[in-house]
């Protein structure tokens, strides 16, 4: 009679040095993507109440936060703006003089290694608050795609190594590849929030771009949460348009997407580890409720187990510090 081992997975576990070696999953710098934000102005480095450690920053002032993180060995920036004016067609989203394009240029002329990602929406521009052009009260798709594509070219132009459409608008991914094609810019990537979610948890960071729709509500457009089978078919769409890399958002809430996702496609998949993931965990730690370091790194570390190959995250200074202790 064969005698079946004591089988003792215990063994695995029984040191730091042999946890290391049969770790599965490692959250790396090089998995990191830190969000900017940039104002108006000079010298502006404010604090966001509601992103406590994320700053409302003037061009000037990013090219130093963007240098804090190269130094610490974050491969890239994702740069979102608030303009100096805001109107019906969101014009100041394509304006050369605009925060975000000066700040794109000053990095890239100070870092250029540094990999800087542009957030192409018009939410931060338009005077409505919704992310593409307004026909007859309603968020109209085909008009809004050429002045998606305007704005991603703008960013191109000003340096930007890869383009984030968020608009969740139909088509916008084809729109930009013609339009970056066009201008001379087939090597320049495209980075599609894939899968947008209409989510509560982007809380702070309407109030930190300013972008709170004035009349109805995203989801129009954005995707509902209930919803993993029309996940698939956005990405679908997405990498048939010539999307180089796939995003899902909200990260946490949506392991599952990030999971099927992975799955299904060949292409780099990122996780946005949004605002209100990090508003929330920044609260309990600052009440003392949570161990925040181990928190936020197994937060990650789920993101990344999930399938995801970059995460976007307003953590990434900290973890940054942490992985080079
Ligand atoms: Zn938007």
């Amino acid at each position: 009679m064969m005698i079946s081992p004591f089988i003792r997975p215990r063994r695995l576990r029984a040191s730091a040095g042999i946890r290391a070696l049969v770790r599965e999953t490692k959250v790396l710098l090089d998995d990191l993507i830190y969000p900017l934000f940039l104002v108006p102005g000079q010298q502006v480095k404010k604090e966001i109440s509601s992103l406590p450690g994320c700053y409302h920053l003037s061009a000037d002032m990013a090219v130093a936060v963007a240098r804090e993180a190269y130094s610490l060995g974050i491969p890239a920036v994702l740069v979102f703006g608030l303009p100096e004016y805001k109107d019906e067609c969101g014009s100041g989203a394509w304006d050369a003089s605009s925060p975000v394009q000066r700040a794109i240029t000053l990095i890239k002329a100070a870092l250029p290694e540094l990999v800087v990602v542009s957030d192409v929406c018009l939410c931060e521009y338009t005077s409505h608050g919704h992310c593409g052009l307004i026909k007859d009260n309603q968020v109209d798709n085909d008009s809004s795609l050429e002045i998606l594509a305007k704005v991603a070219l703008s960013h191109v132009v000003a340096g930007a190594d890869i383009v984030a459409p968020s608009d969740m608008m139909d088509g916008r991914v084809m729109a930009i590849r013609q339009a970056l094609d066009a201008g001379g810019h087939s090597n320049t990537s495209i980075m599609s929030y894939a899968v947008k979610y209409a989510s509560a948890y982007y809380g702070p960071f309407r109030d930190a771009v300013d972008s709170t729709p004035q009349f109805g509500d995203r989801h129009g457009y954005q995707m509902d949460p209930a919803n993993v089978r029309e996940a698939l078919r956005e990405a679908t769409l997405d990498v048939e348009e010539g999307a180089d890399i796939l995003m899902v958002k909200p990260a946490l809430a949506y392991l599952d997407v990030v999971r099927q996702v992975r799955d299904r496609f060949d292409l780099p998949i990122a996780a946005y580890n949004v605002s209100g993931e990090y508003a929330m965990v920044k609260a309990a730690a600052a009440k003392g409720w949570i161990d925040e370091q181990r928190i936020v790194m197994e937060t990650l570390t789920s993101i990344k187990r999930a399938g995801a190959d970059i995460i976007i995250t307003y953590h990434a200074l900290d973890v940054a510090r942490w992985l080079n202790q």
